[in-house]
């Protein structure tokens, strides 16, 4: 598919007002829209400082000027940016100025769109543009940074290389269709796959334990009231200095606060509904509640230590889905004089700390990180995304169905075509129209 030539412009910086915002104008040939809007055509690469003009001549602002002549541009085609001040009216002048000129309002990442069919960037590096620009944490901010710099996309491109060497092997085969593969082949064939598969697999751990950076690992703490679930959840954010954000868009998820511990970003979900009637039970009834505590990925069942679990707690541990991963706090550990600890259960592991002094805190840190499937440094993850976990888990099965099939050559060909399929759609060397649609329509504006 090649990226339409006509000319898409978009205001580059977020909403609102700031000291600088920018309109970017990308298209096959920008001169007519540049002699229609600047003073002059800018050499190529430079910025210079220019009057911005309507349709009579007269300046609309005046700022900077950067023009990129394709293919040397980000989208690969001609590129115009223009700095300007950065307050929405202003920007919404300059922004009509373009499209009296020709240009058309751009779709969500229409930009980057156009740089992945002009091949700037394969798929995945397309994905981790968006994946750095919603990181919430640092940790997946350097994560998806290399993603970007094609770190993911080297690593399946290595295994492509790979299954492409075998299919020659396997297919070179084919010509005599009456013989089987001889022995030896057979066996180099088994011990490629082996490796190959080994390869797949690392590669999916490491997409495994990333993708735990892209939504967090949403957390709901409950329990009776005063038991000090809101005295927990501040000395969380406190303790780790936490980047408490709150996402747009999210709130209305009743995502309360995202906390990042060790960079992996906790999703906090509001559970402040079951402490407006001291009737548990019946708070617990209410649908929605529930609704917030389902999409939990842990429950934090707050009690106080001493008392333990009561029978109202064993409620709400009992209608808790089996899914949620459960841990039970044993809180105000200071009012029993006890000692921090962690212990594990059958069912449930508990932890025993004070939200108060802060005791046993980095026991619950830890707790909820290896439920997240976090390793501490976590360098080597990538932040995958989920239709990248699907594509390797399908590459892994076909070579598991190849590693039976060395018999037959034609199956076992087949089977390789269908693995390199997978992961070739990772970077996007076989994609579906209406999956790039999907992909770059969750992009903002602008990108
Ligand atoms: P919530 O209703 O479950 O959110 O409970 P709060 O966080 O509002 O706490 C209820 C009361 O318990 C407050 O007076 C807190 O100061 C107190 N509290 C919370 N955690 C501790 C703790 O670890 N030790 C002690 N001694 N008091 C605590």
């Amino acid at each position: 598919m090649a990226p339409a030539s006509d000319s898409i412009a978009a205001i580059a910086t977020a909403p609102g007002k700031g000291g600088i915002g920018i309109v970017r104008i990308s298209g096959a040939d920008l001169r007519p829209i540049i002699s229609g809007i600047l003073e002059k055509l800018p050499a190529p690469r430079r910025a210079i400082r220019t009057k911005f003009l309507d349709s009579k001549g007269a300046p609309l602002d005046e700022g900077l000027a950067i023009y990129f002549v394709g293919p040397a541009s980000y989208t690969g085609q001609d590129t115009l940016e223009l700095h300007g001040h950065g307050g929405p009216v202003v920007l919404h002048m300059l922004l009509e100025r373009c499209m009296e000129l020709g240009a058309r309002p751009a779709q969500p990442g229409e930009f980057t769109q156009r740089a992945f069919l002009n091949d700037k960037l394969d798929l995945a590096q397309a994905e981790a543009v968006a994946d750095l620009i919603d990181a919430t944490t640092t940790v997946s901010a350097r994560c998806a940074m290399r993603s970007l710099s094609g770190e993911f996309s080297a690593v399946i491109e290595s295994l492509v290389k790979q299954l492409i060497e075998l299919r020659m092997l396997v297919e070179a085969s084919l010509d005599f269709p009456d013989e089987e593969i001889e022995q030896a082949d057979r066996s180099q064939i088994l011990v490629h796959l082996k490796k190959l598969n080994a390869e797949v697999g690392r590669a999916l751990e490491r997409g495994r334990r990333g993708s735990i950076l892209r939504g967090g690992l949403n957390v709901a703490i409950v329990g009776r009231p005063n038991v000090g679930k809101s005295s927990l959840l501040n000395a969380l954010a406190g303790e780790d200095l936490a980047i408490v954000t709150a996402i747009p868009g999210t709130t209305r998820d009743a995502i309360r606060q995202v906390i990042q511990m060790d960079g992996v970003p906790l999703n906090f979900i509001d559970t402040a509904g079951l402490r407006e009637t001291p009737d548990e039970v019946e708070v617990l009834g209410i649908s929605k509640t529930w609704e917030m505590i389902e999409r939990a990925d842990v429950a934090l069942l707050m009690v106080e230590a001493g008392k333990g679990v009561l029978p109202e707690d064993e409620v709400i541990l009992s209608r808790l889905p089996e899914r949620v991963m459960r841990i039970v706090v044993h809180n105000k550990l200071d009012l029993t004089k006890g000692t921090p600890s962690r212990k594990f259960e059958e069912e449930n592991q508990s932890v025993y700390l004070s939200a108060k002094t802060g005791q046993g805190l980095d026991l619950l840190r830890s707790a909820m990180l290896e439920i997240a499937g976090w390793l501490p440094g976590g360098e080597d993850v990538f932040m995958a995304r989920a239709r990248h976990l699907d594509a390797l888990i399908g590459a892994e099965r076909y070579l598991g169905r190849a590693t039976e099939e060395t018999l037959r050559s034609e199956l076992l060909a087949e089977e390789l075509r269908l693995a390199q399929n997978e992961l070739g759609s990772i970077t996007g060397d076989f994609v579906a129209d209406d999956l790039l649609g999907e992909i770059f329509s969750r992009f903002c504006i602008g990108k």
